[in-house]
């Protein structure tokens, strides 16, 4: 059995998981990565593919397995100097090094980690300084000798303008004191993970002790006798690990059975009785003071938002939020609606500066905005502002008024069991407006937007494929804000 860099990444985060993953790999088979995991591990392609650029001449090693252990021989004994994915293998502790340069002057090789992230990490399971010790143990028992270890990773302060700067867009930190601080531990953890993996039992899962947040795809297998909806479904349990602790101990799993609900908090507590009496819960009083505060017209407004590793569009970072897409559903006093979108279908010069001048001309400052989870919109609404300083007073207007239509619900003035303990809109809306859903939509989520619009802008998707896509997100977006005049209405019945 191999150990990879990432599965002893994975060890140092959940050993149990890793067992499973190598010794029942069928579990695995049904759990697709999410569109966002996806996007993660072709971002991370990309970053790396782009700081390549940043070492001309560098050796690509082609191979996989222990022909890349071989390939990487061959490479270093003709005397390359720059290489990239470099492979080796001590015992049974396999890596592919990003990149390794030789360093003339010092006589040894400096070992770098290409990160797309914004900064150097230090906490399981992406911590840097480990996954570089890891490497710098496999390599140096292979006779190479590794004088410097950094991480190279994106710049979280560098803005796209006209071409892409890649000596800008990366920054690289040297790491080398932190990662030969850390190199004994991680060597003893490399070998107790070698054991762990060696061990014929299945072994235990410590998750039972967390709350629902924590737990991973394979938390059911791993515990047959804790119910779908547990006491591990309570808002924050986790962080209230006493009582969590006392439940599991005495084999308390589902909310039927908790012995002294008097100590559940408020938040809590609203979620029980609401299981228990099969029942929502509602306080009519706080929605009516809060839904009494708004301003008419009503503004829905919901904002789709693109990013990656790379930036594309001048003015944004990596990983910036790109608002590529709005809907909007304005309600007035007398119940009229009216719906107004707008949808970059072709980025072209200044890209967000006609959907800010839409919005100008869509939104009355006097009514009220509303949005569900605000803080998304709202950090949308600074960053458009710094871009279009001529709009900045209009959109920090609605930007301070705008109500988060989602604190109803995360504040527990309406609990419903069926919204299995979450306030997302997605939970919330076949619950209170069975009607609606998304289930009959092209698209579903943010994330699947995110990478349909991608497709949308690309020179290489066919004409018929582009009306497609627009059709598909624009319905996507204005349900999301038609969800929220509905639920809204629903409200305002309590
Ligand atoms: S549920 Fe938690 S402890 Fe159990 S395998 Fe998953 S991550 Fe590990």
């Amino acid at each position: 059995m191999h150990i990879t860099k990432t599965d002893y990444l994975e060890y140092t985060f959940c050993r149990k998981n890793l067992w499973l993953r190598k010794y029942k790999p069928e579990l695995f088979e049904d759990v697709e990565p999410t569109d966002f995991e996806i996007k993660i591990i072709e971002d991370g392609n990309l970053a790396e593919a782009a700081c390549r650029k940043l070492y001309p001449g560098g050796y690509l090693v082609q191979a996989h397995g222990p022909a890349a252990i071989a390939e990487t021989k061959e490479a270093m004994m003709r005397g390359e100097k720059t290489l990239f994915q470099a492979t080796f293998q001590h015992d049974v502790f396999f890596i592919r090094a990003d990149i390794l340069k030789y360093n003339e002057v010092l006589g040894g090789w400096e070992l770098y980690e290409i990160k797309a992230t914004n900064e150097v990490k230090r906490k399981v399971p992406h911590h840097h300084v480990n996954d570089l010790a890891f490497q710098k143990i496999v390599i140096e028992a292979y006779g190479v000798k590794i004088i410097q270890a950094s991480v190279t990773h994106l710049n979280r302060d560098y803005r796209k303008q006209g071409k892409v700067n890649y000596h800008d867009l990366f920054v690289t930190e040297d790491l080398t004191e932190e990662v030969m601080a850390a190199e004994e531990g991680v060597g003893l953890e490399m070998q107790t993970a070698k054991e762990y993996l060696n061990a014929p039992e299945e072994p235990g899962c410590l998750c039972i002790y967390e709350g629902k947040s924590n737990h991973c795809a394979t938390f059911a297998h791993s515990n047959p006798q804790v119910p779908k909806y547990s006491v591990h479904h309570l808002n924050r349990i986790g962080m209230s690990k006493k009582k969590l602790i006392d439940w599991v101990d005495k084999n308390i799993f589902a909310l039927e059975e908790i012995d002294n609900p008097e100590l559940l908090n408020a938040t809590q507590r609203a979620q029980y009785d609401a299981h228990m009496h099969k029942r929502v819960a509602i306080n009519p009083e706080a929605i009516r003071e809060a839904l009494d505060g708004l301003s008419f017209p009503l503004q829905f407004f919901d904002y789709e938002g693109y990013s990656s590793a790379i930036p594309l569009f001048d003015g944004f970072g990596a990983y910036e939020q790109v608002p590529f897409q709005y809907s909007l559903h304005i309600l007035d006093a007398d119940g009229s609606i009216e719906h107004k979108e707008f949808l970059i279908t072709e980025p072209a010069g200044d890209l967000t500066l006609p959907l800010v001048e839409q919005m100008k001309a869509d939104i009355d400052p006097k009514g009220t905005v509303v949005s569900w989870y605000s803080s998304y919109e709202k950090q949308r609404m600074t960053k458009l502002a710094e871009l279009h300083p001529a709009y900045a007073p209009f959109l920090e207007e609605i930007s301070t008024k705008m109500f988060d239509l989602m604190t109803i619900f995360s504040n527990n003035h309406y609990v419903d069991p069926a919204f299995g303990g979450s306030a997302s809109i997605k939970n919330v809306l076949p619950v209170v407006v069975p009607a609606l859903s998304y289930k009959d939509l092209n698209i579903h989520k943010g994330t699947q937007a995110s990478e349909r619009w991608e497709k949308l802008i690309s020179t290489q998707t066919s004409a018929e494929e582009k009306t497609k896509i627009t059709k598909d997100l624009l319905e996507y977006c204005k349900l999301d804000t038609w969800a929220m005049v509905e639920i809204y209405r629903v409200l305002k019945t309590l």
